[in-house]
């Protein structure tokens, strides 16, 4: 009978070039999350630049509302001010200069909020010019790994279509039976369908082999399989 050891070390040798497919195929496999995750923390970063820019465009346009009433209590005082001369009776003279005073002390109080808001816009502009600043390098740094790990993956998807023609060509040289019998136990097996026998042990499982099944494998007269996880068992 034939020995069929020689064949079964290149099944052995053909399933490590389908580990390595197996291994670039999911590391391929999981590119397109990781570069939505790089866009998406770009994407937040944006969203809170947009946000401060928001606060401060909102302090401006809040400055200029008070400005606005600032000037309008101003006009009034001077207003008033043009008609307490043309007052025909004191007590008319003391109703405008009441209404002069209360414009004066509503001016004051604009005054302040108008100085509060310049400080808090201030502050604001160093803000939203540091989180633009930051905003910036970060994206050309986001971009960048993005582009380098674009083209790790053209790299890798190069190696497994080499590896990928290898194995093509290496497959060959097994006969069509045991290729096809090793394919569909590995497909169901964690992309292993031959295994070494290891210390009276499956190279798959760990399970402890049967000695007749390890002569039986010593001999190589047939294929012997794991009577636990049913792979191939290979004594080299
Ligand atoms: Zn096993």
């Amino acid at each position: 009978m034939d020995n069929l050891r020689p064949e079964l070390k290149l099944l052995y040798e053909l399933q490590n070039y389908d580990i390595r497919i197996s291994d670039i195929r999911r590391k391929i496999s999981k590119a397109p999350s990781l570069v939505e995750e790089k866009k998406k923390s770009l994407e937040y970063k944006k969203t809170a630049t947009e946000t401060k820019k928001k606060n401060f465009v909102k302090l401006n346009s809040l400055r200029k509302e008070k400005e606005v009433s600032l000037d309008s209590k101003e006009k009034a005082i001077s207003a008033h001010s043009a008609g307490l001369n043309s007052a025909k009776s004191n007590d008319v003279y003391k109703a405008v200069l009441l209404k002069i005073e209360k414009a004066g002390s509503d001016k004051s109080v604009i005054e302040n909020e108008i100085l509060e808001l310049m400080d808090k816009i201030e502050k604001e502009s160093v803000i939203v010019k540091s989180a633009e600043d930051e905003l910036k390098e970060f994206e050309k740094i986001i971009k960048n790994e993005i582009k380098e790990f674009e083209n790790f993956i053209k790299k890798l998807e190069k190696e497994v279509t080499a590896v990928e023609k290898e194995r093509e060509e290496y497959k060959l040289k097994i006969s069509k039976p045991i290729l096809m019998q090793y394919e569909r136990l590995r497909d169901g097996r964690d992309g292993r369908g031959i295994c070494l026998i290891n210390n009276e042990s499956c190279g798959g499982c760990g399970m402890m082999l049967r000695p007749q099944l390890i002569n039986q494998a010593y001999k190589c007269h047939e294929l012997v399989f794991c009577d636990n996880c049913s792979r191939i068992l290979l004594q080299k």
